[in-house]
C-alpha cells in the first residue's frame, strides 16, 4: 500500500504523535475516525463506516458531528479508551490541525455520575529509607473535584500499597518507571482493579522535575509544611500526576487547590477483595442496590453521597476524628426538627466542588456560576440554622462549618448576583447574561442597541399609519435579514418606497432602505453586545476560577454536614446505637444486627465477645443456611461502621479501633458466581496472613473448600494455628470442617461457637441464635436422612465421620498441653484414620527397613514413607499457605502413582 497522503496521511501522522488509542480530528463541522480508529470507533459505537478514496487507496472512515463530540468521547472512554482530539483553526493560508487535548479515563471532566473519579501514580523507590524494603509513593486526583492526596508507605511491599490503592477504587493509574517493569505487580493491579493503565513519560517521574511541579502548582513551602519534603517516591507520584494532567489538556489543574498529604496509618486496610466481599458498594452481583452504601445513604447532594461512599470505603484508625464525627451524629439524632430543616436547604444546593472543576477549566456558563452563587449562599443559612438550635451549636458541627469562610462566600455571591439576571440562559455567546448596573460600557451598548430595536418593533404600526394597510408585520429570518411582509390582498396598497424581495403564497415582503440601514445597525450593535458581554462573562468566571478553593472549602463542609446527616437519619429509622470506641481490641456486640438484611428480614439479634488473648478466635459451626455468614459479616461491618463515625446496628456495642478489615469467602459462594478459584482462594488467604496484625479483624468464610476434604481440613487447620500463635488478630472463622472444632477445645484463645438449630419434628428449623460451644451433630447426614437416603448409607457414614473425626486426631500446635513440641498427624489412606504418630517412624533413609509402630503393621510403601517423612519434617508456621498447597498436591500424586 502507498504511504497515506492528503487527510488520511494527516491523520495517520497526528496519530504518530499521540500515545492514545483513538485520534478523532476535525475536518469542518465533523470530527472523523480513519483507518483501524474508524473500524474500532464504529464497533464500539454503532456508527456507519464509509470509505474514503485518498490517492488511489480506500481508508476507512467514521465522523460525527462537531456539537456531538463530547458523548462519544464520554462512551469511549468508560470503556477504556484513551481518546486524543485535534482541532481544526484557521491560519493564514487555510487551515491547521493540532492535538488540543486527550481525554483519559482519570482526567475525563463531563463525567455523568456524581461519583469521585480518581487518576492515581504509584511509584517504587527500591532501598529507600526502611532498612531494606522498598518505599512506594502514592498520589491520587479527582480532576472533576481537584481533590488530590498523597502519601508514602515507607519499607512496604506491593501488597500494601495495591490495598491502599485499592480503596481509591482508581478508574486510572500511572505506574512510575520502576512498577511499569514488574510484570507481577502489573498482573496484580489488572487482576484486582477495573482502571485503566496509563504509561506515562518516564521523565514525569523523575525526582528533581516532579519536585518542581508540585512546588509551581501548590507553592514553594507546601511540601514543607504537609510534611513530604524528604518523601522522594511520594513527590515523584504527585509530579506525575500533574504533570498527566496538565498534559492531556483537560484545563483542570487549576482545580487541584490544594496537596493533602496522608499517612496510609490512618486508614483501616481494606482491600479489594474485602470492599467486595462485604458489599460496601455493590453486590456480590454488581448492583448497587443492596449494598452497604446505598442502604444507608440519605444524603440529599451529589457531594454528601460522594462523601459518605469515601467513608465507607476508607473508614479511619484515629478516635478523635471518629469520635467528632460520632458527637456530630449523636446531637443530630436528637434534634429532628432541626435537622430536617437542614436537609431541606442542603437539598437546593448544588455539586461546588464539580462546579469549581468547570470554572477552572472555562466550561461553566452563566447557569453554572447561578449555581455556584446559590450553593454559596447555603453556607450561612446552614450556619445559622445549626447556631440556632443549642445542642448543634455545641457539636462539632459549628467547627465543620467554621472550615469554610462565610464572609469570602457570601461576598462572592454577592458578586455573582450582582452580575448575572436571575434566570440566564444556557449559552454564553449570545447575550442575555448580565444584569443592567453592572457594567456601564454595556448598559450604553444596551440602550442603543434596545432603542434600534424598539425602532424596528414600532415599525408595522408606523407604517400601518402611514398606508392604511392592516396586515402588515416586520420580521426577520436568517436569508432575507428584517422585511416588511404584507397580505396579498393588500399589496396593491404599497407605496411606490417600497422594494418587493420575495413573493409568497399569501403575502409578499419588502424591504425600504431606512429599515436596510437600521438592521446594518441591529446587527452590529448584537453583535458587539454578544461579544462584550461574552468577554464580561470570562472575566467573571475567571474569578470565580481564582476561588476554586474558597468554592471546594464550602463544598466540602456542606458535603460534611449532608453526610453526618444522613448517618443521623438512618440511626433514627432504624434504631442504631452510638458504639463505644476503644483502643484495647475488644469487640462486645449486644444485639448485633446485619445492617442490610435488617432492611427485608425479621432479623434474629445475636451478640459477640472477643477479647485480645483470651477470646480473639472463634470457630463458627452450624447446619448450611442457618446465619454464619451473615453473623460474620455483621460483625465486620459494625465494626466498619463504627470506624466512619457512624450508629451501628446494634443495642450496644464496644468496638475496638482495627487497623485492617481481611475477609476471605470461601470459593463455593463465589464459584457460583465464576469468579473465584482455589488458586484465588489461597492467594487471598496468603495475603491475609502477610498482612493482618494482631489489631485487624478477619473473617474467613469456608476457607478450604476449594479443593479435596484432606487438602481442605490441612489448610484450614494451619491457617487457623497461625492465625491463633503468630497473627493474633480477632478472628472469625465459619466453616463446615467439623474437625476443626478439636482447635477450640486445645488452644487456649480459640473458641467454637455455634449457630443454633432445632431439629425436632423431622425438620430443620433455623434458629438464627449463636451459642457458645460446637454444634453437635453433623446436619449433613441429618439431612440426608431426613431427605430418605436408605438407612444403611446413613449410619455407614454416621461409622465413617466417626473414624474421621477420631479424638485428637491431630496434635495441636500452640496447645497449653503439647510441650513435646510439634508432632504432625499423618491421615493414614490404607486404614482411613489419622495417626497421630507419637511413635516417631525411624528410619535410616532406606524405606525399606522402616521397623516402627504402626508404620510396620499397615506395610507402608516407599512412596508413603517419603511423603510421612517430608510431612514430619514440615514446618507449617514458617511455609506459605500457597506453598503447603502445592506440597499436600505433591504428595497425593506422589502416593497415587503407584
Ligand atoms: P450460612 O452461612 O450459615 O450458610 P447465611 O448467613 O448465608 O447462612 O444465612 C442464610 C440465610 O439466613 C440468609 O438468607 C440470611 O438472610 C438469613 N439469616 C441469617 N442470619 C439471620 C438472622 N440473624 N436473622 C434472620 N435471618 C438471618
Ligand atoms: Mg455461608
Amino acid at each position: 500500500m502507498t504511504e497515506a497522503t492528503g487527510i488520511v496521511g494527516e491523520f495517520l501522522a497526528l496519530k504518530e504523535e499521540t500515545d492514545a488509542d483513538i485520534l478523532a480530528m476535525q475536518c469542518g463541522d465533523f470530527y472523523e475516525f480513519f483507518a483501524d480508529d474508524a473500524e474500532l470507533v464504529a464497533a464500539e459505537l454503532d456508527l456507519k463506516v464509509s470509505q474514503k478514496s485518498s490517492h488511489g487507496s480506500k481508508y476507512p472512515m467514521a465522523g460525527v458531528p462537531v456539537d456531538d463530540l463530547t458523548p462519544y468521547v464520554s462512551a469511549l472512554v468508560e470503556r477504556g479508551y484513551r481518546v486524543a482530539v485535534a482541532d481544526q483553526h484557521e491560519t493564514t493560508d487555510g487551515h491547521a490541525r493540532e492535538i488540543t487535548r486527550v481525554v483519559t479515563p482519570g482526567t475525563h471532566l463531563a463525567t455523568g455520575d456524581a461519583s469521585a473519579q480518581h487518576l492515581a501514580a504509584v511509584v517504587r523507590h527500591d532501598g529507600g529509607r526502611g532498612a531494606d524494603g522498598e518505599t512506594y509513593g502514592l498520589a491520587v486526583a479527582d480532576v472533576t473535584t481537584g481533590r488530590f492526596q498523597v502519601t508514602q508507605l515507607d519499607d512496604a511491599d506491593a501488597a500494601a500499597v495495591l490495598t491502599e490503592l485499592y480503596t481509591f477504587s482508581p478508574a486510572e493509574v500511572l505506574p512510575g518507571p520502576e512498577l511499569r517493569a514488574d510484570d507481577d505487580f502489573l498482573a496484580a493491579l489488572d487482576e484486582r482493579s477495573e482502571a485503566a493503565v496509563s504509561l506515562h513519560a518516564t521523565e514525569a517521574f523523575a525526582p528533581g522535575r516532579a519536585r518542581h511541579r508540585v512546588r509551581e502548582q501548590f507553592g514553594a513551602e507546601t511540601l514543607e509544611s504537609v510534611g513530604i519534603a524528604d518523601d522522594d517516591a511520594a513527590i515523584a507520584a504527585a509530579g506525575a500526576v500533574l504533570a498527566y494532567v496538565e498534559e492531556t489538556g483537560v484545563g483542570t489543574l487549576a482545580a487541584v487547590t490544594r496537596l493533602q498529604a496522608y499517612g496510609a496509618r490512618d486508614h483501616v486496610s481494606l482491600d479489594a477483595t474485602t470492599q467486595r466481599n462485604l458489599e460496601l458498594t455493590e453486590t456480590m452481583q454488581g448492583d448497587s442496590a443492596g449494598s452497604l452504601f446505598s442502604t444507608v445513604d440519605h444524603t440529599v447532594t451529589a457531594a454528601g453521597g460522594r462523601l459518605l461512599k469515601r467513608w465507607l470505603q476508607r473508614p479511619r484508625r484515629e478516635r478523635g476524628e471518629l469520635v467528632r464525627r460520632q458527637s456530630a451524629v449523636a446531637a443530630l439524632t436528637r434534634e429532628a426538627m432541626a435537622r430536617e430543616a437542614l436537609r431541606e436547604t442542603l437539598s437546593d444546593g448544588y455539586d461546588l466542588e464539580r462546579l469549581a472543576a468547570r470554572a477552572t477549566s472555562g466550561s461553566a456558563d452563566a447557569r453554572d456560576l447561578r449555581a455556584v452563587q446559590d450553593t454559596l449562599g447555603l453556607l450561612s443559612a446552614v450556619a445559622d440554622a445549626v447556631a440556632e438550635t443549642e445542642r448543634l451549636a455545641d457539636s462539632p458541627l459549628t467547627e465543620v462549618l467554621a472550615s469554610a469562610d462565610r464572609e469570602a462566600a457570601a461576598d462572592l455571591a454577592a458578586e455573582l448576583d450582582a452580575a448575572l439576571v436571575p434566570d440566564p440562559p444556557g449559552t454564553v455567546t449570545q447575550g442575555g447574561l448580565f444584569r443592567r448596573g453592572y457594567d456601564d460600557d454595556l448598559d450604553a451598548l444596551i440602550d442603543e442597541h434596545e432603542s434600534a430595536l424598539e425602532w424596528l418593533e414600532t415599525l408595522p404600526d408606523r407604517e400601518k399609519g402611514k398606508t392604511g394597510i392592516t396586515h402588515l408585520s416586520v420580521d426577520r429570518n436568517k436569508t432575507d435579514g428584517y422585511y416588511i411582509q404584507v397580505g396579498k390582498s393588500e399589496t396593491d396598497q404599497v407605496p411606490d418606497a417600497y422594494e418587493e424581495i420575495k413573493t409568497l403564497k399569501n403575502s409578499r415582503r419588502y424591504t425600504i432602505p431606512e429599515l436596510d440601514e437600521r438592521e446594518r445597525d441591529v446587527l452590529r450593535l448584537e453583535e458587539r453586545r454578544h461579544d462584550m458581554e461574552h468577554d464580561l462573562f470570562e472575566q467573571l468566571r475567571e474569578r470565580v476560577a481564582d476561588r476554586a478553593a474558597l468554592l471546594q472549602d464550602v463544598g466540602r463542609a456542606l458535603a460534611e454536614v449532608d453526610c453526618l446527616a444522613s448517618l443521623a437519619v438512618h440511626a433514627v429509622e432504624n434504631d442504631w446505637t452510638r458504639p463505644e470506641l476503644t483502643d484495647d481490641g475488644d469487640l462486645a456486640i449486644e444485639a448485633g444486627r446485619h445492617p442490610v438484611v435488617e432492611q427485608t428480614t425479621e432479623f434474629v439479634p445475636n451478640d459477640l465477645s472477643m477479647r485480645p488473648g483470651e477470646r480473639d478466635f472463634l470457630i463458627v459451626t452450624g447446619p448450611n443456611m442457618s446465619g454464619k455468614s451473615t453473623y460474620m459479616r455483621q460483625t465486620a461491618l459494625i465494626t466498619l461502621l463504627a470506624q466512619t463515625g457512624s450508629f451501628v446496628p446494634a443495642r450496644a456495642a464496644t468496638v475496638g479501633l482495627v487497623d485492617g478489615i481481611y475477609t476471605r469467602v470461601g470459593a463455593l459462594d463465589e464459584l457460583a458466581q465464576g469468579r473465584s478459584t482455589f488458586m484465588v482462594e489461597m492467594q487471598e488467604l496468603s495475603n491475609i496472613l502477610h498482612s493482618a496484625t494482631e489489631d485487624s479483624l478477619i473473617i474467613l468464610d469456608e476457607v478450604g473448600r476449594g479443593t479435596a476434604t484432606f487438602d481442605g481440613i490441612s489448610i484450614a487447620w494451619a491457617a487457623t494455628e497461625y492465625i491463633a500463635n503468630e497473627v493474633q488478630a480477632l478472628t472469625l472463622f465459619a466453616t463446615h470442617y467439623h474437625e476443626l472444632t478439636a482447635l477450640g477445645d486445645s488452644l487456649p484463645t480459640v473458641q467454637n461457637i455455634h449457630v443454633a438449630a432445632d431439629e425436632s419434628d423431622g425438620e430443620v428449623t433455623f434458629l438464627r441464635t449463636v451459642r457458645d460451644g460446637p454444634t453437635n451433630r453433623s446436619y449433613g447426614i441429618h439431612v440426608a436422612d431426613l431427605a430418605g437416603v436408605p438407612d444403611p448409607v446413613v449410619s455407614r457414614s454416621k461409622e465413617v465421620l466417626d473414624r474421621l473425626r477420631e479424638d485428637k486426631a491431630i496434635e495441636v500446635r500452640g496447645a497449653d498441653s503439647s510441650d513435646e513440641g510439634t508432632t504432625q498427624a499423618v491421615f493414614d489412606l490404607s486404614s482411613g484414620q489419622f495417626d497421630t504418630g507419637r511413635e516417631p517412624v525411624q528410619t535410616d533413609g532406606n524405606p525399606e527397613t522402616a521397623t516402627t509402630g504402626k508404620v510396620e503393621d499397615t506395610l507402608v510403601d516407599a512412596e508413603t514413607q517419603a511423603v510421612v517423612e517430608e510431612l514430619r519434617n514440615l514446618d507449617v508456621n514458617e511455609t506459605p499457605p500457597v506453598e503447603l498447597m502445592a506440597k499436600v498436591q505433591q504428595w497425593q500424586e506422589d502416593i497415587a502413582e503407584e
